[in-house]
């Protein structure tokens, strides 16, 4: 460590974590959690969000918040967003070979991600992991869609021809317009949890949810509600005939070993 009087606080944490970035690859300080997604009508679990965590071996397990944007910048994300494919991919196949329920799994994509090889790449993680490319759903945000969108639209082409499922992560957070909803192949919209958070006490929350609800039901694509952590919450979100929740309410995201006995044995309500 090298302390500098020069350098405040957030400098150096800033340098320290970026040198660790590096090696936290090759050193196997990442792990993914898994966070289930719920079909409210029949009680199961229809699907599970992976979701990246550092093991650091002073600062403890930090969040992805601290250190994808940094990841982002420093061109590691291409690698390490590989890696959080390829493991959910032989975890979810590993899951699958034990006997317990196939369902899918979702991977978040950063935009910095699409890059002419990203296509190939993911192709060779299915095969290599041998899943069934249904089981694998790719999370990206509306952002990601507005940029370089005709090489953005032809890698997602490839992969929804070769069977993967496309979700609209943070959706109504963007500032984009619904037309590319016709554009791409896009099966599923997670509605933000932001609009959740205040759907019984916001009327303008709930009016935008029921309304994102009932686009996505007319054009024919799933829909999920993040942040789902009050039962009032579920009641609206029912009553407006979305079924499919994520949130603490059922559920905080597990490291795999918990995750698999709650896939084991389902989630009680
Ligand atoms: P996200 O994709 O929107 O993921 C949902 C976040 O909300 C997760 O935070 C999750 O733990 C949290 N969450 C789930 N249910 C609830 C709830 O009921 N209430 C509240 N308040 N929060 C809930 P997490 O795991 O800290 O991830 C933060 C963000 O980091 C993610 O937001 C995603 O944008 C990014 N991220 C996570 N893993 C990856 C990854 O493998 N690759 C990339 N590129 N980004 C990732
Ligand atoms: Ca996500
Ligand atoms: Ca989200
Ligand atoms: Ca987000």
């Amino acid at each position: 460590q090298f302390f500098s009087p020069e350098m405040n606080a957030s400098a150096m944490q800033r340098l320290s974590l970026d040198n660790a970035l590096h090696h936290a690859l090759e050193r196997n300080e990442f792990l993914l959690f898994y966070q289930p997604q719920i079909d409210i009508s029949k009680g199961t679990i229809v699907g599970m969000e992976a979701l990246i965590r550092w093991q650091h071996p002073e600062h403890g397990l930090i969040s992805p918040l601290n250190f994808i944007p940094l990841a982002e910048e420093t061109g590691l994300i291409i690698e390490i967003g590989e890696w959080v494919v390829r493991t959910a991919c032989l975890q979810n196949k590993a899951w699958q070979d034990m006997g317990l329920p196939h369902v899918q799994v979702s991977v978040n994509l950063s935009g910095f991600q699409f890059t002419p090889n990203l296509a190939p790449s993911i192709l060779a993680i299915l095969k290599e992991s041998r899943l069934d490319p249904r089981y694998l759903e790719l999370e990206i945000t509306e952002s990601t869609l507005m940029q370089n969108t005709e090489a953005t639209l032809s890698t997602i082409k490839l992969l929804n021809d070769a069977g993967l499922n496309f979700a609209i992560d943070d959706f109504g957070t963007g500032y984009s317009s619904l037309s590319y909803l016709k554009r791409f192949p896009i099966s599923t919209l997670k509605i933000d949890q932001s609009f959740v958070r205040d759907v019984t006490t916001d009327p303008s929350d709930a009016a935008l949810t029921g309304a994102i609800i009932a686009m996505a039901h007319s054009l024919n694509i799933n829909i999920i509600a993040e942040g789902v952590e009050t039962i009032e919450q579920i009641d609206f979100l029912t009553r407006h005939h979305c079924n499919t929740m994520q949130g603490y309410y059922f559920s905080k995201p597990l490291p795999a070993e918990q995750f698999s006995r709650l896939l084991a044995e389902g989630i009680s309500q």
